[in-house]
């Protein structure tokens, strides 16, 4: 049975959905945009 903790150390850099750009590891609960573009000050 796969480790969870490895699961996700296997996963590749989140990408910007909307721009293309690598998210940082504190977005694994924003879907997929950055802070740019996830950002609610639009
Ligand atoms: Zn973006």
């Amino acid at each position: 049975m796969m480790n969870v903790v490895e699961f996700f150390r296997n996963l590749p850099h989140k990408k910007c959905h909307n721009c293309g750009q690598i998210i940082s590891e504190k977005a694994d609960c924003y879907g997929n945009l950055c802070d740019n573009c996830d950002s609610p000050a639009r």
